[in-house]
């Protein structure tokens, strides 16, 4: 990664103390045009290293657009702007994409280095860590779609990413197996503490997970709100505060709840 450019000046090694910690994600006047429209209009990104930012818009804002961008994954995509991101990163989409001929195990390993029983030593604490030590040997078309994300999950993680980038990952999955993997996830990020982009077109689940919420609208993020994270969604989900962040969310959006103010899971529609 390049060096933040306030410690520039700063010895090799020796950043003062007062100087703030370099950003883990660091996305500068990008842009990203199709069909002559421009879908990413110079937008500018930092993400702290730890720091987990949701990323919310309408369908076909320009989120996957984005994600691609800071996962380095559109080498084909025309544009300019600056993007600089660690090496260590990873990705969960909405599908799995877990490899069919390979057992769960192997697919939570594949291309990791080290021995083979290093790998697999590895590979079984990440199973355990999303709950699937029981599935190793299990073939993924047996997986349910909850399992599935699950082990796509582990496939990251034990990566140790400084970097975890999610498109949508719970997109697919029922509302009860999506609170589970929201109290996953949230476990998971407190003890591994990756920077994180989280994709989501669901309101709650952005106000649940994350320190920084972002609205993408025309290429530009609309709205940058910091989450108060004393705020606990297991029982703060109704508090006032939560409410007032949800309907300025829901308001950026242009999603209006209805009449009897009920926007319990409201999002955006695909
Ligand atoms: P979102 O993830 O917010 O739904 P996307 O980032 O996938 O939106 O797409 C934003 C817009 O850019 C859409 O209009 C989409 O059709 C267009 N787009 C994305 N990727 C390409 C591409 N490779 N070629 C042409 N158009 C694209
Ligand atoms: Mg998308």
């Amino acid at each position: 990664m390049a060096p933040h450019p306030r410690l520039t000046t700063a010895a090799p090694g020796a950043p003062t103390a007062t100087a703030p910690a370099a950003p883990a994600v660091r996305v500068g006047g990008l842009t990203r045009v199709f069909d002559d429209r421009a879908v990413l209009d110079a937008v500018d990104l930092d993400i702290a290293p730890g720091e987990f930012v949701a990323l919310l818009g309408h369908s076909g804002s320009g989120k996957s657009t984005l994600l691609r961008a800071v996962a380095r994954l559109d080498h084909d995509a025309g544009g300019t702007g600056t993007v600089d991101v660690p090496e260590r990163r990873a990705v969960v989409f909405q599908d799995a994409r877990l490899l069919p001929w390979a057992r769960t195990l192997d697919n939570v390993t594949l291309g990791l280095g080290g021995g083979r029983a290093e790998r697999r030593r590895l590979g079984r604490e990440a199973l355990a860590e999303v709950g699937l030590a029981a599935k190793e040997n299990s073939w993924p078309a047996t997986l349910s779609g909850g399992e599935a994300q699950r082990a796509a999950l582990a496939r990251a993680l034990v990566r140790e990413p400084a970097l975890l980038l999610l498109d949508e990952p719970f997109g697919a999955l029922d509302a009860l197996t999506r609170i589970r993997m929201h109290v996953l996830l949230r476990r998971l990020c407190e003890r591994h503490r990756p920077a994180v982009l989280l994709v989501t077109h669901d309101v709650d689940e952005a106000l649940l997970l994350a320190d920084r919420v972002l609205v993408l609208t025309r290429g530009r993020f609309s709205l940058d709100l910091t989450i108060d994270r004393t705020l606990d969604p297991a029982t703060d989900r109704d508090s006032p505060a939560f409410r007032r962040l949800r309907a300025r969310l829901l308001a950026e959006l242009g999603v209006h709840p209805g009449a009897d103010g009920d926007e319990e899971h409201a999002g955006v529609r695909e």
